[in-house]
């Protein structure tokens, strides 16, 4: 291979490519636009899906060491605080999934991705590298850079997140796809909770057109919150006054301990939420997308960093096992993730109708929920926990199961 492999974006999902690349012996360059490394400061759940990736890549110790294994996620009515439904996540998902659910600090999982690419000599991190356009010349890609650098190498992965450059040249699909709702995120010291919160589990008050999700982080001394809500401003910038008075509006009829979240949040930045349509054919030539470049999601499951990981590991086996025929290897890879992660993005915009149904449809999605047992709560959600394919495992799990 001419020089090393380029990644255009060090967020969760270029750092695992980097990483699944690195740990082959594979020369690879992550070329992130920021002054710095980093993650954003809030929470983050994973599922136990992500496990054997982080087994592939020798994180899962120092991940753990870091993380907070909730005992459930419990999805809660917004206005009377009755339980709707629950996922058991401790014994019990653990014995059904073989892996631990845990909630964890962006920056502590961010942390473990890169000191683990720090020690990897194949890997170079390179900041303040604002990738602004490439060209793929069939023997190899070259990209460019705002300052005016130039890269070459064999392959380039655009883990360039939500607004990728290297997707706009690949699919051309122009914005994601605002949804009318946005998100408020806090971390607070747990100290400073209200009466009534619950700390040791992952809390999602479901509310028509709007929810809160809450979670505890790093030993129990933080407590991470974030408020979701449908505005028709949503994709307006606005001032504190005007972010405050429309939580309050929205929120008038909710749960006394929803309120007493929502009075400790810091307004000061918001997210619209989006996501785009799936795709089929995300790879060309010699150039591939990953994570949310190929896939961005609603964050319904909680599963858009997963696919992103699962994404960089399964690249690193296909690119490894093809290392002479690069296309072939970014085709064969998008061919095997297209449809988990599609389906993540579709199921999610269906789930998140159930979550924020109003009216009939409301007491008609928490009847059903109610009714679910341990064992139904599972089974609709084994799609996902029960984990990704690798190409060296042969052939996909349930067609192992029904060979017996
Ligand atoms: C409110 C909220 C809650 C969420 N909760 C969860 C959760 O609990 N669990 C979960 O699994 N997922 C969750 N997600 C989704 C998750 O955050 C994303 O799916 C994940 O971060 C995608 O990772 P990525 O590496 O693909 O992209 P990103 O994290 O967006 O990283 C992209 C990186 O590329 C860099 N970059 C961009 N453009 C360029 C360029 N031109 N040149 C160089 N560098 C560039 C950026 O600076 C960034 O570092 C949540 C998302 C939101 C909005």
């Amino acid at each position: 291979m001419s020089g090393p492999i380029l990644v255009v974006g060090g967020g969760i999902g270029g750092l695992s490519a980097a990483l699944a690349l690195g740990l082959k012996g594979i020369p690879v360059r992550v070329l992130e636009g920021a002054p710095e490394f980093g993650a954003i400061g809030y929470g983050i759940q994973l599922g136990p899906n992500v496990f054997p990736m982080f087994e592939k890549l020798g994180l899962t110790e120092a991940v753990l060491q870091k993380s907070i294994l909730p005992d459930a996620c419990v999805m809660l009515d917004a206005f009377t605080g009755d339980e709707i439904t629950r996922v058991p996540t401790q014994q019990s998902l653990r014995e059904r999934f073989g892996h631990p659910y845990i909630v964890i600090h962006r920056i502590d999982l961010h942390n473990a991705l890169l000191d683990a690419c720090r020690k990897v000599g194949a890997i170079e991190l390179v900041p303040e590298a604002q990738v602004t356009a490439y060209e793929d010349r069939g023997d190899a890609v070259t990209v460019s850079t705002a300052d005016g650098r130039a890269y070459s190498g064999p392959a380039l992965i655009g883990a360039d997140g939500l607004r990728s450059i290297v997707r706009a040249k690949i699919v051309g699909d122009g914005e994601p796809r605002p949804i009318g709702y946005v998100a408020h995120r806090t971390i607070v010291p747990m100290t400073q909770l209200p009466e009534g919160v619950q700390t040791n589990v992952v809390v999602l008050w479901a509310g028509p057109g709007f929810h809160i999700v809450h979670y505890p982080l790093r030993d129990h001394s933080l407590f991470n919150i974030v408020a979701v809500f449908k505005t028709a401003t949503y994709d307006k910038k606005g001032d504190l006054a005007s972010y405050r008075a429309e939580i309050d509006r929205t929120y008038a009829n909710a749960h006394p301990a929803m309120k007493g979240l929502l009075d400790m949040m810091d307004l000061d930045r918001r997210w619209t939420i989006g996501d785009r349509d799936p795709i089929r054919h995300w790879a060309k030539g010699r150039v591939t997308v990953l994570g949310d470049a190929a896939h961005p999601t609603l964050q319904t499951f909680a599963q858009g960093a997963c696919m992103a990981i699962e994404d960089g590991v399964t690249l690193g086996e296909y690119i490894a096992s093809s290392l002479d025929d690069i296309p072939a290897a970014l085709s064969g890879f998008a061919r095997a993730r297209y449809l988990r992660t599609a389906r993540i993005q579709l199921e999610s915009r269906r789930v998140w109708g159930d979550y924020h149904a109003e009216g009939v449809a409301r007491d008609v999605m928490m009847q059903a929920y109610r009714e679910m047992s341990e064992a139904d709560v599972f089974r609709c959600l084994a799609w996902i926990y029960d984990g990704a394919e690798l190409p060296d495992s042969g052939r996909p799990r349930n067609l192992k199961r029904a060979a017996g």
